[in-house]
């Protein structure tokens, strides 16, 4: 299996086909060791990297940033918006496993990517006038066995019990930055794009140029939230990232939910 990036299209018509659940019904699944199919599915896949899920999984493997970029992801700019997409490779070898199945399990299951905790549900977001949409999506399988028996959850239930929710706010903080700019009309311009890329992608030489170049120094901010900013830590990186898609509304935009200029 060829491992290109979905286009938008591509990856709205797969979610239209799928069974929609509503968010009060249940659906019946559990994912463990047990199971007959277990580590089948983590190979031969399209698996999209957000921000959250690059700087979670550079954290994991203690990795800088850019070194993790280039081994296990494969990136585009989008034409169309001038963001980058992501995606992990597979492995170049006979099956194409994830570079971080083992026989024993995923071996950064605390910090594994928003499609793997999400699986089997998809989520379908889009900016609305009182904020996101949600619509949820039932991914049914024939390999999978989870289906066979297991806990009855709805779908918050079950982003909660995959840790999902921190996940789910800063990859809707990104929809909204995505939504904005193809509704502006026009892709960012090559410096722009250079910056989200920087920003979003490259915490760990994002933080060190905010302060290299005083931004703080030219906006309105709390004391407590500039200094998780520049905390070198997992808290740190979550803030330095939530601080990225302000700061990048604030240049493209001129406005920003929680930031200002002073
Ligand atoms: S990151 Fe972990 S859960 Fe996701 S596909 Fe790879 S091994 Fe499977
Ligand atoms: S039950 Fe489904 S999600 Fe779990 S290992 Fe099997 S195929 Fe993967």
């Amino acid at each position: 299996m060829e491992n290109q990036p979905l286009s938008a299209e591509d990856t709205l018509d797969f979610i239209n086909s799928l069974p929609e659940i509503a968010a009060t019904e249940t659906f019946c699944f559990d994912c463990n060791p047990s199971v007959p199919c277990f580590n089948q599915c983590c190979a031969e896949l399209t698996l999209p990297l957000t921000p959250y899920d690059v700087f979670r999984l550079c954290r994991h493997l203690a990795m800088p940033s850019t070194d993790f970029m280039t081994t296990y992801t494969q990136a585009n700019t989008d034409p169309e918006t001038g963001f980058l997409t992501v995606t992990l490779k597979m492995n170049k070898e006979p099956g194409e496993p994830c570079p971080f199945v083992s026989p024993a399990g995923c071996l950064v299951y605390e910090n594994r990517p928003s499609a793997c905790r999400s699986y089997p549900l998809g989520r379908g977001t889009k900016l609305g006038e009182k904020g996101i949409i949600e619509r949820f999506f039932v991914i049914h399988e024939e390999h999978c066995h989870g289906f066979d028996e297991g806990t009855h959850r709805t779908p918050s239930d079950w982003f909660s019990n995959q840790g999902l929710l921190p996940y789910n706010a800063a990859n809707d903080r990104y929809m909204r930055l995505i939504t904005l700019v193809k509704a502006s009309g026009k892709p960012l311009d090559t410096r722009l794009s250079g910056m989200a890329r920087l920003a979003l992608y490259h915490i760990d030489q994002f933080r060190p140029m905010i302060q290299k170049m005083r931004i703080f120094t030219h906006l309105a901010m709390e004391e407590d939230r500039k200094a998780l900013i520049c905390q070198d830590s997992l808290e740190g990186d979550a803030a330095c990232l939530d601080f990225a898609f302000d700061w990048m509304e604030l240049l493209i935009f001129g406005q920003a939910p929680t930031l200002s200029r002073k």
